[in-house]
C-alpha cells in the first residue's frame, strides 16, 4: 500500500459511519471515490490540461486567503472552503509543520483539494448518494445516511491525480531538453 493509500484509509476509518461499513467494503468505496474522481477530471480536463485552474477559480469570484490557525477541536485544518463568503483558505502553519509524504508540494495538494470543493457545490454533487449506510434505529425505524468522508476521499484523489499529471508532464519536458 503506497503512503497515499494509507492516508485515504485513515480517513476512511475516521469516518462517523465507518461501524456500519463492513471491510470488504472499503475497497468498493475506493473503486467509486476513484470512478467519481475521474469524472471529474476528464469534465475539466481542457482547464486542467493548460494549468488555468487558478485562473479559472479566480474567475469564479472566489478569493483563495491564507490564514496560520493550526487545530479545529484537535483535528489539523490543512484547508477549507467556505462556500458562502467564496473564499478557499489555506493554512499555512499546518501545511509547513505537517507536510504530506506522498505529495512534493503540499500546499499545492491542499488547494486543489479546495479546488475540488469548489467544483462539488458548483456541480451540486451529493456525494452522500456514492455509498450508503442503513442503520437500523428502532425495530422498523432505518435511518439512510451517506458517508462524509467521501467527498474528502474524493477530494484528495482529485488532488494527487492532477499532482501527479503534471509531474510527469514537466519530467517530459526536462527530458526533452
Ligand atoms: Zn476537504
Amino acid at each position: 500500500m503506497s503512503t497515499f493509500e494509507q492516508h485515504q484509509l485513515n480517513i476512511l476509518k475516521r469516518d462517523t459511519l465507518i461501524h456500519h461499513i463492513p471491510e470488504d467494503d472499503y475497497q468498493v468505496i475506493f473503486e467509486k471515490v476513484a470512478t467519481h474522481g475521474q469524472a471529474v477530471i476528464q469534465k475539466y480536463w481542457s482547464i486542467i490540461q493548460s494549468e488555468r485552474l487558478i485562473a479559472w477559480i479566480l474567475k469564479q469570484g472566489i478569493h483563495i486567503a491564507f490564514q496560520t490557525k493550526v487545530t479545529q477541536k484537535n483535528r489539523l485544518v490543512f484547508g477549507e472552503y467556505a462556500e458562502k463568503t467564496q473564499r478557499i483558505i489555506l493554512y499555512e502553519e499546518t501545511i509547513q509543520k505537517h507536510p504530506f509524504e506522498f505529495v512534493e508540494n503540499t500546499l499545492e495538494f491542499t488547494l486543489l483539494h479546495e479546488i475540488y470543493h469548489v467544483i462539488e457545490a458548483k456541480e451540486k454533487t451529493n456525494y452522500q448518494t456514492y455509498y450508503q449506510v442503513t442503520q437500523t434505529l428502532l425495530g422498523p425505524i432505518k435511518l439512510k445516511s451517506g458517508i462524509i468522508s467521501f467527498s474528502e476521499l474524493s477530494a484528495n484523489y482529485f488532488a494527487y491525480w492532477i499532482l501527479e499529471y503534471w509531474r510527469n508532464k514537466n519530467e517530459e519536458i526536462t527530458e526533452e531538453n
